[in-house]
């Protein structure tokens, strides 16, 4: 343990994805380890799912969490562009403020850890300030490996031929990212760019846990490439999610979980910022209503090819009632006992926590993925952007605790009788059996890698000693 006077900063990007875990990063090296922690946020503006986040760390661990807004410009270019490129230029915006609020400090904080995407901030901001530098993947090892992976790669990857990456099975298909095909795309270059900076900070911290993807953990450790190319060690400290606050009265939601039979509910969302097409919504109503199962249904205006259209853009939230206009006609009325439909935003982590939940209809963020992991939830996965096909891969080859349509929903229509189908294999077949056993398992084991002594929770007090050394 190191002096509680210990001062460091934390820089979480735009997005929930983001910002989320890095709130829990913030809490745990609070309270565990009595570091105090300025926690800088880049937002858009005031939002109220946000604001009560960072209520919640400050108040989690009173004078030892200080959060300081950053409010980003909006980037000139149009909202089309590819989310990477918009993201970075937000968050560039936003280094003069960075900048000038660590100089005002009186006492400094000695070290900054910046997520994915802030990476930019080791040369812009912590080299002029001589802090340590750490990096929090918010996302799996698979993912890390492939970003620090991708500067290395001499030829041109190839549609059709499988990417091999250190300690990782070869990604083929759709686990492919688009612009990994495309050395000259701004979202390709950036994510070298990416690659390099995180090979450049002084150690990685990683939102998975050691026995979870063993092999490629022990591939950042092997002397013939990745250690020579990859200096910084990588501390696996997951799974961190956000730990949801005990509310004072009960919301409906809970009060209707509360009435249904054990594990007989789905739960259905598809993270901070994806969106379905209108066809889609319709097929998905249908679907869930065919397979005669209980849900809970976040839903999100439709929007038509665009599977990540509010990842960075606030959310209204459907003060009109506006929603019901796009599902089928008579499916509220007709689903009244069965469904219960919440607009545009759940609580997320409360709900998947709760034992009424079966199974969890996703998009496979990462957090999402952990979330249902740690609360032993079967998935039933249905990727839509960023790296959710690989992390779909994952949890229905790797793991075990998920089942995915045929085709990939970013691309085509999965028609009803598959969703239902889906739902079933889940929720009422002998498949589920399997399914519910793995991912179970993977709870423990979760457990008991961040209990005292288990390999996540001696990974940060690691990055808590070199801070303190
Ligand atoms: N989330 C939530 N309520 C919602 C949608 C999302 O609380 O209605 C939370 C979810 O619990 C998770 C985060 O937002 O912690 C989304 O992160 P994820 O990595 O799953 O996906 P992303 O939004 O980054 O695509």
């Amino acid at each position: 343990v190191i002096p509680s006077k210990t001062h460091i900063a934390l820089l979480a990007s735009p997005g929930f994805g983001h910002f989320i875990p890095v709130v829990e990063l913030a809490k745990r090296l609070a309270g565990l380890h009595g570091l105090t922690i300025t926690l800088f946020a880049i937002t858009p503006e005031v939002h109220p799912v946000q604001d009560e986040l960072l209520r919640s760390a400050t108040s989690s661990w009173p004078g030892l969490i200080n959060t300081v807004i950053l409010p980003y410009e909006e980037p000139t270019f149009p909202s089309n562009v590819d989310p990477v490129p918009r993201m970075l230029a937000m968050i560039r915006s936003v280094f003069p403020s960075l900048r000038s609020s660590i100089s005002s400090m009186t006492e400094k904080p000695i070290a900054l850890i910046v997520d994915h995407f802030g990476t930019e901030a080791i040369r812009a901001v912590a080299n002029e300030f001589n802090m340590l530098k750490f990096v929090f993947i918010c996302t799996n090892a698979w993912f890390l490996s492939y970003n620090l992976y991708l500067p290395y790669v001499k030829e041109v990857i190839k549609r059709g031929e499988p990417f091999y990456i250190p300690g990782c099975e070869p990604l083929v298909g759709d686990d492919i990212r688009e612009f990994t095909f495309f050395p000259e795309y701004q979202t390709h270059k950036d994510f070298v760019h990416i690659g390099y900076d995180i090979a450049s900070s002084d150690g990685i911290l990683v939102n998975t846990w050691d026995d979870l993807e063993p092999e490629t953990l022990l591939a950042f450790k092997d002397t013939r490439f990745m250690k020579r190319i990859v200096k910084p060690p990588v501390y696996p400290i997951g799974p961190l999610v956000r730990t949801g606050e005990p509310t004072g009265a009960k919301p409906e939601i809970f009060r209707w979980l509360d009435c249904q039979a054990s594990g007989s509910v789905v739960y259905v969302s598809f993270g901070s910022g994806g969106t379905i097409s209108t066809q889609q919504t319709i097929e998905l109503a249908w679907g869930l209503e065919l397979s005669i199962q209980r849900f809970i249904w976040v839903v999100r205006p439709p929007i038509e090819n665009d599977s990540a259209a509010f990842l960075l853009t606030p959310m209204e939230n459907d003060a009109d009632g506006l929603i019901s206009k796009y599902l089928p006609d008579g499916f509220l009325g007709r689903t009244r006992d069965m469904g219960f439909v919440v607009p545009m935003w759940a609580p997320q982590e409360e709900i998947l926590a709760h034992g009424s939940i079966g199974a969890f209809f996703s998009h496979c963020g990462w957090n999402s993925s952990l979330e249902s992991i740690v609360n032993g939830v079967p998935i039933i996965a249905w990727p839509l952007y960023a790296e959710q096909n690989m992390n779909a891969t994952m949890l229905v080859k790797h793991l075990g605790v998920a089942v995915r349509p045929e085709v990939n929903p970013s691309k085509e229509l999965v028609r009803r009788d598959e969703i239902a189908k889906m739902v079933r294999r889940v929720m009422v077949d002998e498949e589920g059996i399997g399914i519910r056993k793995r991912v179970n398992d993977l709870k423990e084991r979760a457990k008991k890698a961040l209990s005292e002594g288990g390999t996540s929770y001696n990974a940060l007090s690691e990055v808590v000693k070199k801070i303190g050394d």
